[in-house]
């Protein structure tokens, strides 16, 4: 037996008449559609899409279209408990009968719910990872299975998988269980981020070495990068969201906890809408702080990177950074979360030589890694290192290391305002021969600051305690500021001729590399250290196509009416999403509403075909919606 969704209104309906009807979207994106089809089909996949890019439609519409066709229901595996409940609510808003297992239901809902599934009433269950193999799950999944009832397992965010993403999480091993219980059963694994390590080890893990693989752009052309030289962070960050984002929503990631909770203060003080979110808040006000930021408008979530897997709200407008991340994969997956609605968006980050040292110290001495595993975390340090001090695109080298070739983007900083570029040879070699004298004359190594004290000829204490003015290395660099040192060190980490060594207080080691500089062989090219002020952002150019904004466009061509409209419609929308317990995205997008208001619609049919209005929400809101453009017209 089926049971469609109310809204549905042939018996059969294709994929592309699901995403109309149900989903008010006319058309697939990208290789959706290919995905939908092989799906439907009964093929096991591995889709490999960037955030935002749609990858919940990727298993929803088969999972309709195939318990139409008699299957059963589709479980969907994800981590974020936190968001079941919302994730539901939109598909119920959509009309589609779903539900999720998780552990904050009573033993009474949970029969309810098995009951209901055995009756083939369920479209789409959510659960945990860690669900999966509690004996009474196994129990449910296999008399669903007797009964034909399993129509297809759905991984998300699948490289929790793998020890080499940067979220693993052990409970994901147990899910290579689903293919060796149920070899029968489709499976998919959806994730926005895997590297090609993380990619093989997920495909291994899962067991998805005969799944066909879509693998799209990882470009979001929406989100412009920025890499900024920190100086002052609170300051720098305060600067960057009063100038760009004023009363916008936006994610601030933070290295440490205690970090979080000063910087969501300093914004508070300044009189932005913040909060803080790190593990160590009691998950219930973890909880409310997350719904709070994907119901409120205008809210700075500031974060350790424990906040914002499956985040899916549609108008995150920046997200920074003000430590470096661990790697590539986590900062892309991180930024990924600005812009999810195709318009204008900013990642941009800070760092400094610190964080190099704190990463390097938190890879070296963390003692339950393996060295072959650490191994693999210094390389991706390194190449996340690279990034931050590459002069090219940062767009090319991002999509670059995930394989991708692209041509320079025009909406980087390194693109709006390239950075000068200067022959750093002398420099390099001043500093490469200090560390090279001064370990000879001591027998030990030194950290950053007393290499530059003598490379400047200071005269401190340290110094005159070693005898390091007697060095002939001792005042050779006193044409350059210490931040210009800085700036070359840091390049020279990154270009791996000097090592810090974690284990023995950061101080500087010479690495292989260094040698060619040394003697004269090689020439070194390097980063302008860019004045603080400058650096934080690439000025507005003839080249700032984005930043112009589609939204600032879109909004600028409504006209009076409209713009009521539009104002008293997203009046309307916080209501029904507070008497609905649901963030307003759920309800109807900002774009929904922008075409509504843009429309004046007189009648329901007028109302049809608009992006984002499926047949369930014309039925349910259509009638309310006319009445709020009447009273505004
Ligand atoms: P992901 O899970 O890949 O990050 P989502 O599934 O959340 O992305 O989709 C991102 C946004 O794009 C959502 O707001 C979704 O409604 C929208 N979307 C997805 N597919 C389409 C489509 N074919 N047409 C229009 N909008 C779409
Ligand atoms: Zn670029």
């Amino acid at each position: 037996m089926s049971s469609l969704p109310v809204s549905i209104s042939s018996p059969q309906p294709t994929p592309l008449e699901v995403l109309g009807q149900v989903f008010g979207y006319q058309h697939f994106r990208g290789p959706q559609e290919a995905i939908v089809e092989h799906v439907v089909q009964g093929g096991d996949a591995l889709v490999l899409m960037p955030t935002g890019g749609g990858k919940s439609l990727c298993y929803q519409i088969p999972a309709i279209v195939r318990q139409n066709a008699g299957h059963g229901v589709t479980i969907v595996i994800s981590p974020l408990i936190a968001l079941m409940h919302d994730q539901v609510g939109a598909l119920i808003e959509a009309g589609v009968s779903a539900a999720f297992l998780n552990s904050t239901q009573s033993f009474e809902e949970s029969s309810q719910l098995e009951k209901q599934l055995l009756r083939n009433e369920l479209t789409l269950l959510y659960a945990a990872p860690e669900r999966i193999n509690t004996p009474r799950m196994k129990g449910l999944l296999a008399s669903l299975h007797e009964r034909g009832l399993l129509s297809l397992f759905a991984i998300d965010e699948a490289h929790c998988v793998s020890q080499w993403g940067h979220d693993f999480r052990p409970e994901y091993r147990s899910l290579s269980l689903l293919h060796e219980t149920f070899p029968d059963v489709p499976r998919m694994a959806l994730t926005a981020t895997a590297d090609a390590l993380t990619r093989q080890d997920m495909i291994e893990r899962l067991k998805l070495e005969d799944a066909r693989e879509f693998v799209s752009s990882f470009d979001r052309p929406n989100i412009r990068y920025t890499i900024v030289e920190k100086t002052d962070p609170a300051r720098q960050l305060l600067r960057f969201i009063e100038s760009e984002h004023h009363g916008e929503a936006g994610i601030v990631y933070c290295q440490s906890r205690k970090r979080v909770e000063e910087i969501a203060d300093t914004l508070q003080d300044a009189g932005i809408k913040a909060m803080a979110y790190h593990a160590g808040l009691d998950s219930a006000l973890r909880q409310q702080r997350q719904d709070r930021f994907l119901r409120e408008e205008g809210m700075v979530m500031v974060a350790t990177i424990a906040f914002g897997m499956g985040i899916d709200k549609p108008d995150v407008r920046f997200v920074a950074h003000l430590d470096m991340p661990k790697n590539i994969e986590g900062y892309y997956q991180e930024t990924g979360r600005a812009g999810r609605d195709g318009q204008s968006a900013d990642a941009w980050m800070m760092y400094g030589l610190q964080d190099v040292v704190n990463q390097r110290r938190m890879i070296d001495t963390s003692e339950a890694a393996s060295e072959a595993f650490k191994q693999v975390m210094r390389g991706k340090l390194d190449a996340l290192l690279s990034l931050a001090e590459d002069t090219r695109c940062r767009r090319v080298s991002l999509l670059g290391y995930f394989g991708e070739a692209s041509e320079p983007c025009g909406n980087c900083d390194n693109c709006l305002q390239p950075p000068a570029v200067w022959d750093a040879t002398e420099a390099a070699r001043k500093m490469l021969s200090c560390i090279y004298r001064v370990q000879q004359a001591s027998g030990i190594s030194f950290g950053a600051g007393h290499l530059m004290d003598i490379l400047r000829g200071k005269a401190t204490e340290k110094v005159a305690q070693y005898g390091h003015d007697n060095l002939s290395t001792f005042g050779i660099g006193s044409d350059l500021a210490e931040a210009q040192w800085r700036s070359v060190l840091r390049q020279l980490i990154a270009k791996n001729m000097v090592r810090v060594d974690a284990e023995a207080f950061n101080t500087l080691q010479l690495m292989p590399d260094a040698r060619q500089v040394l003697k004269g062989e090689v020439s070194v090219v390097l980063r302008q250290q860019a004045l603080a002020s400058k650096a934080d952002r690439p000025r507005r150019g003839s080249k700032t196509l984005v930043k112009t904004s589609v939204k600032g466009l879109a909004e600028a061509a409504l006209n009076a009416g409209a713009l009521e409209r539009l104002a008293r419609l997203k009046a309307w929308r916080g209501e029904v999403a507070r008497e609905h317990n649901l963030p307003a995205f759920v309800i109807f997008h900002d774009a929904t509403l922008r075409a509504i208001a843009e429309q004046a619609p007189q009648s329901l049919q007028d109302l049809e075909g608009i992006s984002g209005m499926g047949t369930k929400k014309l039925q349910a809101y259509g009638a309310e919606v006319l009445r709020v453009c009447a009273a505004s017209a």
